[in-house]
């Protein structure tokens, strides 16, 4: 396959110059090209598209450097140049003339390999490509990119009449290898599967809202994770997408499809009378008031601002706190009570439409649920509600409501009416029904590794309340975690001495990761507070032991141990990270030290880590510049904004790996361990004589210091804890030249640690933390 390694993006607006970003974030060049402008600057909006990046937040690179990948330039100048590139990215305005005539325009220019795809959000291809000479429709396709395009994973891609093989997996490859994204086949329909189904829930739970008398803020409390949508719940994400931009898309799906009801309530139209657009404008349906806590909402009845009353729910307070998806909406469709049956009713009507549209949506029910989950951010996508809460228990819903339902999803393939059945250890999918035939069968799926299929066919090596160690087949074991926050306590801690143990006895490695929210947000720092503060020192000193045996036993182990962290990987979690001899990061990975921002430092192993790897891999009279970056690393608690920067920053070093794509994360970390293996694995040798650079590194970071307190950028606390971190880093107040081993360096560790868990001001900072959920500056 010819691979993708230049792009041309054309539209340098909100989403075009973000696809630009990401695209060369992941390495690819691109041109990005707007409308020519009078004047010297003939580029002066691609240009001024490229320069607004540096400001969007958060960043839609991952690291800095990527935008030199970026080059510019305008439609009328530089079309033959972006017929040379690999693929071509429209993502101009969202009117079939311009888009067609640019097409007209590009094929004239277009290499004999280049792909022509369209970020449009719901134009179909068939109307956009109409024209276009065949060679060019073969090379036609639809590449629907979310907003914000680094974060939100979805792309839904469409072939248009004429679209070749190839060309669809030429793009399935780039999105799913080198983009990190999930590369969703959408059919040619209008506005395609997430909008269609987004969209259409967002309006209809205006509808019941106004049927049922509730106010904005009780739908908001009633549609965000209650029912497994995110915190902005529908006024507070139609604010946000704005509100003349949903007025659009709704008038499309009007048009697009007349038989439907899309009809809106008069409340939006008033709003987009007025030009409140929401955000954008400084009021929607939320308005900030005058005083700092002041907010004003819309009142439906009345069309008027006034004072925001938070709403709240008695009967659905224990269905928040579920966390297992089939109690949840079991829970939350047994509940009763006002929010109950609204919550029920809205969620019910959006499932319910899922299943109408989707024979003509999709080739596949589980594309819905993962365009749904990874577009809108929802925490199940329809079919798998619906098997959550149990095909008779909807249907029974359905009917209380009075809402139609295709009968095909009522109907059992083989005895089994739900959209997924575990099959042999491997997800079985229901097909869809083909040509009006009842219903269809389940078909095997080979996806990559999924823990939550581990989990339900197989029996755990270990297991323990806060981490379990299972077998992932090919002698290797993965050890996950599941504490509140995946934080490090001390069954944890013991869990991966254990599994290092029991990977030594006769497996070929093991693998330390999962696929929650996040890898591993710290320490128990609740423990650590409370030891501290009933003056039982000794307790500490014991679980830093332990700590410190965990990351040696990951670094030393016979077999070899990749720890593949995603999302967050704090303090601790880096921790193990550092001691890996292959991490495979997601791409989307924060990982810092940052044990200051709780008046502590580094003692799993990090800040020795740090310091024996910068003695062995500089000449010593070449280690002090890079000790001084890992002492301003830990020292002000940096966390990196990608894998790609955790790399910049050095966290990490060559042996480390970013996996291609966070869904297959944990297979390649697998295939990482196996590969070693299978080389014929050896640890490293232990680290017996590291020249250290003692007093002369101390009297660097005390300047260093100095200025920081003297410019005001650091208290007296964090000048005594940033000279505790230089201690370790320094080896100690020993001549430079000093060999010392890595045990003992643990050791300065531990005494750091100690002496400042025993000050009044550290401990503020911990409960600070605690209490607030931020640091504390004291
Ligand atoms: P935008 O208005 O922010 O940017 C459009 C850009 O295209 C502008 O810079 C404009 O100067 C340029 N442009 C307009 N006509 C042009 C032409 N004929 N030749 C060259 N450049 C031209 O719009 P946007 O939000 O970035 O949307 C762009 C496309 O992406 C649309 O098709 C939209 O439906 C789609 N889309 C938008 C979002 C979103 O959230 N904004 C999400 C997914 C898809």
């Amino acid at each position: 396959m010819q691979p993708i390694r230049s792009a041309t993006v054309i539209g340098s607006g909100i989403m075009g110059s973000q696809i630009a970003a990401h695209l060369a974030g992941c390495g690819i060049s691109v041109l990005l090209l707007d409308v020519p402008t009078e004047g010297k600057d003939r580029s002066l909006v691609a240009n001024k598209g490229r320069d607004g990046l540096k400001k969007v937040k958060p960043s839609p690179v991952y690291s800095a450097d990527a935008m030199d990948l970026i080059s510019t330039g305008n439609t009328a100048d530089h079309l033959a140049e972006a017929g040379k590139t690999d693929w071509i990215i429209e993502a101009i305005i969202e009117q079939p003339g311009p888009k067609q005539e640019l097409f007209k325009k590009l094929s004239a220019h277009m290499g004999p390999n280049t792909i022509l795809a369209t970020n449009t959000s719901g134009i179909p291809l068939k109307i956009l490509g109409e024209g276009l000479p065949a060679s060019v429709q073969e090379r036609f396709i639809g590449t629907h990119f979310f907003n914000p395009p680094r974060y939100l994973r979805l792309v839904e891609v469409i072939r248009g009449p004429r679209t070749s093989q190839v060309t669809f997996d030429r793009i399935n490859h780039v999105l799913g290898a080198v983009l990190n994204k999930v590369a969703v086949p959408a059919l040619d329909s209008p506005t395609f599967i997430a909008n269609r189904i987004g969209v259409h829930a967002m309006v209809a739970t205006v509808k019941i809202a106004k049927d049922m008398g509730l106010t904005v803020e009780e739908v908001d409390a009633l549609t965000g994770p209650v029912i497994g949508r995110p915190k902005t719940g529908t006024f507070k994400l139609v604010d946000l997408v704005g509100i003349d931009t949903l007025g659009h898309i709704i008038n499309g799906l009007k048009q697009a499809f007349p038989n439907e009801d899309f009809s809106t309530d008069a409340s939006i139209q008033g709003l987009i009378d007025k030009k409140l657009f929401g955000r954008k404008s400084g009021a929607g349906f939320y308005k900030k008031g005058k005083g700092k806590d002041d907010m004003q909402v819309l009142d439906l009845k009345t069309g008027e601002y006034r004072p925001e009353a938070k709403a709240r729910f008695e009967e659905l307070k224990e269905v928040s706190k579920e966390e297992s998806i089939e109690k949840k909406y079991r829970k939350l469709f047994a509940a009763e009570g006002r929010g109950a049956e609204a919550a029920q009713r809205i969620l019910s009507t959006t499932l319910a439409y899922a299943a109408t549209v989707a024979p003509t949506v999709t080739e596949e029910l589980s594309y819905v649920d993962e365009a749904m989950e990874l577009g809108f951010a929802w925490e199940a996508g329809p079919f798998k509600i619906i098997d959550a809460i149990g095909p008779e228990g909807f249907q029974a819903a359905c009917a209380k409501y009075k809402i139609e339902v295709p009968a095909w999803l009522f109907q059992p393939a083989a005895g089994d009416a739900r959209t997924y059945k575990l099959e042999g250890g491997n997800i079985a999918i229901r097909d869809l029904p083909k040509s009006g035939a009842a219903a269809g069968r389940h078909i095997l799926k080979p996806r990559g590794l999924n823990l939550a299929t581990v989990r339900a066919s197989s029996k755990a090596v270990i297991a323990t309340t806060d981490a379990t160690l299972w077998d992932i087949g090919d002698k290797i074991l993965l050890l996950e975690f599941h504490s509140k926050m995946n934080s490090m306590g001390p069954i944890s801690l013991d869990m991966i001495i254990k599994s290092v143990d029991k990977a030594n006895d006769g497996w070929d490695g093991l693998v330390i990761g999962n696929q929650g929210q996040n890898f591993c947000a710290g320490a128990n720092i609740a423990m650590v507070l409370l030891d501290a503060a009933n003056g039982e020192f000794e307790n500490v000193d014991a679980a830093i032991r332990m700590f410190q045996r965990a990351s040696m036993a990951i670094k030393y182990s016979g077999v070899p141990v990749v720890v593949s962290p995603h999302n967050m990987a704090l303090g601790g979690g880096c921790e193990f990270v550092l001691h890996s001899n292959r991490p495979v990061l997601s791409p989307e990975t924060y990982m810092g030290l940052v044990e200051v921002g709780v008046g502590l430092l580094p003692a799993g192993g990090g800040t020795k880590e740090l310091a024996l790897r910068t003695y062995q891999n500089n000449k010593p009279a070449l280690a002090l510049n890079t000790l001084a970056k890992v002492f301003e690393l830990i020292a002000m608690g940096k966390v990196s904004t990608s894998a790609k920067e955790a790399f910049d920053m050095g966290y990490l070093d060559k042996r480390g790996v970013i996996a291609s794509n966070e869904s297959t994360r944990l297979d390649q970390a697998k295939a990482e361990a196996v590969a070693m293996s299978r080389a014929g694995y050896r640890p490293p040798a232990p680290a017996l004589k590291i020249e250290v650079l003692g007093t002369e590194a101390l009297a660097a970071f005390d300047t260093g210091i100095f200025m920081l307190r003297e410019a005001g950028f650091a208290s007296e606390h964090d000048a005594l804890i940033a000279r505790e971190v230089g201690y370790i880093l320094a080896g100690g107040k020993v001549t430079a030249g000093t060999m010392v081993d890595e045990n003992y360096l643990l050791d300065l560790e531990r005494e750091g640690f100690l002496r400042l868990v025993g000050t009044k001001k550290s401990q503020e900072r911990i409960e600070f933390m605690l209490k607030k959920g931020k640091p504390l500056r004291n």
